[in-house]
């Protein structure tokens, strides 16, 4: 293998990158991604960023020096267009093409939207730009907020916008935020805590619609209830999109993402990385995209490795997934599959100080973790789900750690 093409410059991309060259590929790499930046983390956008606490130059994903000592071809702000997974030629929107032996796929996922044609001041999060406006918006005051959607990043924007002082309302489908994710019990905590910051929460409940002012900008939203909220501003958080389209007629699977197998490859010669990765996880005998950050970290890593192995050294990729997510004082982390139907224990902590580690039951087996403000616990439970420990065991075993 000389040359290999990574499409997609964010951090998927650039963790092949990275182990590439740290594994001792010395051939070419292409490095195309369509935003203009050198990869960023997406992390703060949503947090530090967003509040303000962080500056804007803090959050590289790599150095200069380090990036330039990669020595990659660079096609930044440049859209690939089309790709032929039997020769693996990637069109790029300027007209080029790039020929490579070896291709990683990392284009992530896009935000979902609310309609074709919003009103100014509607956003979502997932590029710096967004996070600049959206920034730019929460400086002024008054502003009164309404966030679509309570998943992880509407609540760490509402979260976020509460930090400003400003006026914020939730709106959610579900009668319990979280609860298809964490179940009812674990969901109803998150609730009351954004419920306790002054957040007026609204659950079981769908917009019917964005109504705009005489000057364009947005005004209120409309809630399939019949209720309208006023809005000066309104933060979509409901969900992302796999970027796959312009993979159509490549000869991959596409199916909520690049379907691949166990190792990461979607064609020989073609891996795929990140958010927009579906594969097998055995260790949770299901197909799996994961959208978050260590996930687009250890695929990376796993997709490059897998690139560049030879006969007999190919190894199937089955992690314990896990992420956080932080909102107010609370760092909240959830580890492996949680299973809302299954036991939930509290086994570290309790609820009610808002501080504790809970364990999910699947099968007789502890499947996941979450964690309130506890990451030494979360990550000795985690240890749990990797060796396949028993319910019984486990509950056992925590009941030791204090
Ligand atoms: C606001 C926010 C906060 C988050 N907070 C957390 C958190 O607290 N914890 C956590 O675990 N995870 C968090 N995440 C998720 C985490 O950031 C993602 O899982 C991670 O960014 C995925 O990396 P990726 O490289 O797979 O995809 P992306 O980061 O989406 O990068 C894909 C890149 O490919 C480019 N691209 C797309 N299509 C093309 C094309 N056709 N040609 C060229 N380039 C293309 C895109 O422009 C983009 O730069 C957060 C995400 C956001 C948006």
């Amino acid at each position: 293998m000389r040359t290999v093409a990574i499409v997609g410059g964010s951090l998927a991309g650039l963790r092949t990158a990275e182990t590439l060259r740290k594994d001792g590929f010395d051939g070419v790499i292409h490095f195309i991604g369509e935003e203009t930046h050198p990869p960023y983390d997406r992390l703060p956008l949503s947090k530090e960023l967003l509040s303000g606490k962080l500056p804007q130059e803090n959050i590289s994903l790599v150095s200069d020096e380090n990036f330039a000592a990669l020595e990659l071809q660079l096609h930044l702000g440049v859209r690939a267009v089309g790709f032929d997974a039997a020769s693996k030629l990637v069109s790029l929107e300027t007209g080029e093409e790039v020929a490579a032996d070896g291709v990683c796929l990392a284009t992530g996922a896009r935000p979902r939207q609310l309609g074709d044609d919003n009103p100014q001041g509607v956003y979502v999060l997932r590029t710096l730009e967004d996070c600049l406006a959206l920034k730019a918006e929460f400086a002024v005051q008054p502003r009164r907020v309404v966030v679509v959607g309570a998943g992880f990043i509407g609540a760490e924007v509402a979260a976020t916008a509460r930090g400003y002082g400003l006026e914020v309302t939730m709106v959610e489908l579900l009668e319990v935020p979280l609860s298809r994710v964490l179940g009812e019990k674990m969901g109803q905590v998150m609730a009351d805590i954004h419920l306790e910051q002054g957040v007026d929460l609204r659950v079981g409940v769908g917009v019917e619609g964005l109504n705009s002012k005489a000057d364009g900008r947005v005004g209120s939203v409309k809630l399939t209830d019949g209720v309208e909220i006023p809005a000066d501003v309104v933060v979509v958080g409901i969900g992302v999109i796999p970027n796959t389209e312009w993979l159509e007629g490549s000869g991959l699977t596409l199916e909520n993402g690049i379907v691949c197998d166990e190792t990461l490859l979607a064609a020989p010669g073609v891996v795929a990385a990140g958010d927009v990765a579906r594969w097998p996880n055995r260790r949770f005998g299901e197909m799996m995209r994961v959208e978050h950050w260590d996930n687009a970290i250890e695929q990376g890593i796993a997709a490059a490795r897998r690139l560049m192995a030879g006969p007999g050294q190919e190894r199937p990729f089955e992690p314990v997934p896990w992420f956080w997510s932080d909102q107010y004082d609370r760092k909240l982390q959830l580890a492996g599959i949680p299973s809302p139907q299954g036991e939930v224990e509290v086994v570290t902590g309790s609820l009610e100080e808002r501080r504790f580690a809970a364990l999910y039951e699947k099968d007789g087996k502890v499947s996941g973790v979450l964690g309130m403000n506890r990451p030494r616990h979360v990550m000795k439970y985690r240890q749990l789900i990797v060796d396949g420990v028993g319910w019984d065991d486990a509950l056992e075993f925590a009941s030791t750690q204090g």
